[in-house]
């Protein structure tokens, strides 16, 4: 069995905003995945707005309650045992931050749908964040039915009937729906059952070819500390599938920019994995689930400010290929949802703007061609991804790029 203090899935919590999902991370990691630090305090262990929890359970007690985050058991007060660790990933449930919620979704294993009892449900980005896992394909879902503190017990019932409503039909039709307080820790142990069960460790192949979705990148130096110290620039992200080794050769794509005679292209960066970091431990093996953080021997400048964001890593030679234009099979929703008025979805038009979201890429594209229900993108910005992948579209409407489609890549 694997180490169960090592993170093994990554699990992004989804919905509204003020539903409770940061509280919600904090209550079970003891960590604010809010706090944009920048500013990376030890070695090169990064915060994402992800945080690890490990679950422990009481060898001794049965039920639900024998689940905790706690070295104790709250019923029998003897020792529980870990059986496994958790990454979190704080999605933020603005509606303009739905590219962020996109990107981070394809570094989820599963996901938690947070839903405050005390407003009426659906609100519009509970809507569009199911929306968004059934479009990229997360199944393994767990309901959350927040902040029931503060609501009825016949309120707390309504409110069920009404998500059980929403959610018919959907992915996320047969998840459980647990009842939590997050602010009070209410329910907690029934919650990490529910995940324990719902979201397993899907099955991976350690021979397959390592891919790093690289969500964002940092210069880890203090400003003026001599070049004797300058240590070499970091990335953050998830393996989604493979092992990473301390010593490896990586290469990282689309790569840097290169202008020359009014002529952009992208060229790949090669450098070696020095250092590695699972959450906050330092490993010499990395496999997939949970942040992972590599040193590397870049010159920080390629690194800081997550100028790597949205590229891969892998193996030299061996990443997917490097595309400029995007041709893709479409399917469009009906209805734009997670605005306040809903609106119809036309077909895809020539020379309409696009935003696709590509991994943790983010890229906007001019389409050029609208054949049956292939579609060509033009790029601005070149993406990496392996042919049969998912692109989640958007297109603007009412001045905000709104969730509209799927489009699974085609050669
Ligand atoms: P997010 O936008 O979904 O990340 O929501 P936050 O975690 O930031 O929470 C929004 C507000 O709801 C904060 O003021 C929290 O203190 C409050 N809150 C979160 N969970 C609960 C809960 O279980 N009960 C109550 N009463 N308030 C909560
Ligand atoms: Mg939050």
């Amino acid at each position: 069995m694997s180490d169960p203090l090592i993170p093994s899935v990554n699990i992004g919590l989804v919905g509204h905003v003020d539903h409770g999902k940061t509280t919600l991370v904090s209550h079970l990691t003891g960590q604010w995945t809010d706090r944009h630090s920048e500013e990376i305090k030890r070695g090169i262990s990064i915060r994402l707005g992800y945080a690890d929890a490990t679950f422990y359970k009481c060898p001794e007690c049965e039920g639900s309650e024998s689940y905790s985050t706690d070295k104790e058991c709250q019923v029998c007060n003897g020792k529980t045992e870990p059986f496994r660790t958790i990454s979190f990933v704080d999605a933020p449930g603005h509606e303009t931050l739905m590219a962020t919620m996109l990107s981070g979704s394809a570094l989820m294993d599963g996901a938690m749908l947070v839903i405050a009892a005390n407003e009426k449900c659906p609100q519009p980005q509970t809507k569009e964040h199911l929306m968004a896992l059934e479009l990229v394909g997360i199944k393994n879902i767990v309901i959350v039915q927040n902040k029931i503190d503060v609501v009825s017990q016949e309120a707390a019932l309504a409110h069920y009937q009404q998500i059980k409503k929403f959610v018919k039909g959907t992915v996320a039709e047969d998840a459980p729906v647990i009842p939590v307080s997050a602010q009070k820790g209410i329910n907690m142990g029934a919650l990490i059952e529910a995940i324990n069960k719902h979201i397993p460790v899907p099955e991976r192949d350690p021979k397959d070819d390592p891919l790093m979705l690289v969500a964002r990148s940092f210069d880890i130096n203090k400003p003026g500390c001599s070049w004797r110290d300058v240590k070499g620039g970091v990335i953050g992200g998830s393996l989604t599938q493979g092992v990473f080794n301390e010593g490896d050769d990586i290469e990282i794509r689309p790569g840097r920019k290169v202008e020359a005679e009014n002529q952009v292209r992208w060229e790949s960066i090669q450098t070696k994995v020095t250092t590695m970091n699972s959450g906050s431990r330092k490993v010499t093996e990395a496999t997939p689930g949970g942040l992972l953080g590599i040193g590397t021997k870049l010159d920080p400048a390629i690194t800081k400010s997550d100028a790597l964001s949205g590229q891969v890593a892998g193996h030299v030679g061996r990443l997917p290929p490097v595309w400029n234009k995007l041709s893709f099979k479409v399917v469009l929703m009906e209805r734009v949802v997670g605005a306040d008025d809903e609106f119809t979805i036309d077909p895809l038009k020539h020379k309409e703007p696009l935003m696709l979201s590509v991994g943790t890429a983010v890229t906007v594209g001019v389409v050029t061609n609208t054949k049956k229900d292939v579609v060509e993108v033009v790029l601005k910005r070149p993406v990496c991804v392996a042919v049969g992948s998912r692109i989640a579209i958007s297109r603007q409407v009412g001045g905000r790029w709104r969730l509209i489609g799927m489009g699974t890549l085609v050669e």
